[in-house]
């Protein structure tokens, strides 16, 4: 099933897409828990710091695999995220899960609908897409010509899948107690929003060269990893290299950065990882 959004003409693409690629490569688009650090009016050293790896956007990654390229979530931030990593083209949008931090900057993709001139598929669970279509609801209505809307086209996803020639695999987490996706393409896997690990995705997470995941704060917390919950996770999946994210402003870069192990890294805005 999916549901597609009214249309509206989009003229004539004005950008190109990126040259391919050998392999894969994911950008940290933001790292940050859902408020973002710094935290508003807060004086704590890390929301203060001058460091800019301690300056964190709601939480989304880039992957492009060969000529493709995925947006995982639409943070509230996705508009300056797009800005500040020159992304311009976006085959298709992954979603995790509809939590606020996760999606409230859907409309903004509106931009590069008419960049692109086509519209955009976008792969959520049941919950997700039940909840973007109700949530924006506006997106998927006829109403009067205006400023324009983006235009979408919502697809559940509940198996592997080819989307535009790249394998995607959906991974399922559990959240506290809501089911949320993580996504494995090739040999790279984004796993946030997460207290729960089932088995089944455990042995979907073999052979990973690089795992970016939920890591919130040093004390645990009912719906996220924390440090030692998510360092006992990395250690388990075992990919060559493990980059934290969703963080806290508990979680100081360079002093985080000290306790890790040596394949696992704090993530920071900006961060290219090729694999
Ligand atoms: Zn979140
Ligand atoms: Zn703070
Ligand atoms: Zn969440």
């Amino acid at each position: 099933m999916v549901i597609r959004s009214y249309e509206t003409p989009l003229g004539s693409p004005r950008v190109h897409p990126p040259k391919a690629i050998r392999g894969t490569a994911l950008t940290i688009l933001g790292c940050g828990a859902s408020s973002g650090v710094p935290l508003l009016a807060c004086k704590c050293p890390v929301c203060t710091s001058k460091n800019k790896k301690n300056k964190r956007l709601r939480a989304s990654v880039s992957i492009q695999a060969g000529k493709r390229t995925f947006l995982i979530d639409t943070s509230p931030d996705f508009r300056q995220q797009a800005h500040q990593n020159g992304l311009h083209w976006i085959d298709a949008v992954l979603f995790t899960h509809p939590h606020a931090d996760h999606i409230h900057g859907l409309d903004d993709l509106r931009g590069f609908n008419f960049l692109m001139a086509k519209s955009i598929d976008c792969y959520g669970n049941s919950w997700t897409i039940g909840t973007l279509h109700s949530r924006f609801d506006y997106i998927f209505k006829k109403t009067q010509v205006g400023g324009g809307k983006p235009q979408l086209n919502l697809h559940i996803i509940d198996k592997p899948l080819k989307i535009q020639g790249v394998r995607v695999i959906p991974l399922e987490l559990i959240h506290g107690r809501m089911p949320v996706l993580g996504y494995r393409i090739n040999n790279v896997a984004y796993v946030t929003d997460l207290t729960y690990l089932p088995d089944s995705t455990f042995r979907q997470l073999r052979g990973l060269d690089v795992l970016v995941l939920d890591c919130l704060r040093p004390e645990p917390h009912p719906t996220h990893l924390h440090v030692d919950s998510a360092l006992r996770l990395a250690t388990r999946i075992g990919a060559k290299r493990t980059f934290f994210t969703h963080m806290g402003h508990e979680l100081e870069y360079q002093k985080f950065s000290r306790s890790l192990p040596k394949n696992m890294f704090p993530a920071f805005d900006g961060l290219v990882i090729k694999a």
